[in-house]
């Protein structure tokens, strides 16, 4: 899978990157294809693409498998999340779920589109109020 090393990751090559793992999308069922690409706290980068399921239910959106391929390999701290679709679409509450698990909330997402065009927000804005870990070690 693809795990590239570097430390300084722009914006400009998360897109890219988003790009091509958009083009492995699995959506026989949508026809939408998104790409994801997530920067670890040390300067790895994972891709994934959005996987579709007959059942639906099944279906994985691509910053989920990003995550989960570079959690997989060891990499348990996301600092950057690139998210590419046609429309840039941001991400559902699902994955925003997900990142709360393995992000800071100040972790960075993108969402861009095919026109170019990009939004930037931070975590804490997309998931306001987000339940985490920090409230399962508060049993009083
Ligand atoms: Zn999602």
């Amino acid at each position: 899978m693809s795990s590239v090393k570097s430390t300084n990751v722009t914006t400009a090559q998360l897109r890219i990157l988003a790009l091509e793992a958009a083009a492995k999308a699995y959506s026989p069922y949508s026809q939408v294809k998104v790409g994801a690409a997530v920067v670890t706290e040390d300067g790895a980068i994972f891709t994934g693409c959005n996987i579709e399921n007959a059942s639906y239910g099944a279906t994985v959106c691509a910053e989920r498998v990003a995550i989960w391929q570079a959690v997989s390999q060891g990499h348990k701290k996301i600092e950057q999340l690139y998210v590419y679709s046609r429309d840039g679409w941001p991400p559902c509450g699902l994955c925003r779920q997900v990142m709360v698990e393995f992000g800071n909330p100040t972790m960075e997402i993108t969402f861009g589109n095919q026109q170019g065009g990009e939004q930037m927000m931070e975590l804490a804005e997309l998931i306001p109020q987000a339940f985490s870990s920090e409230h399962l070690t508060n049993k009083s």
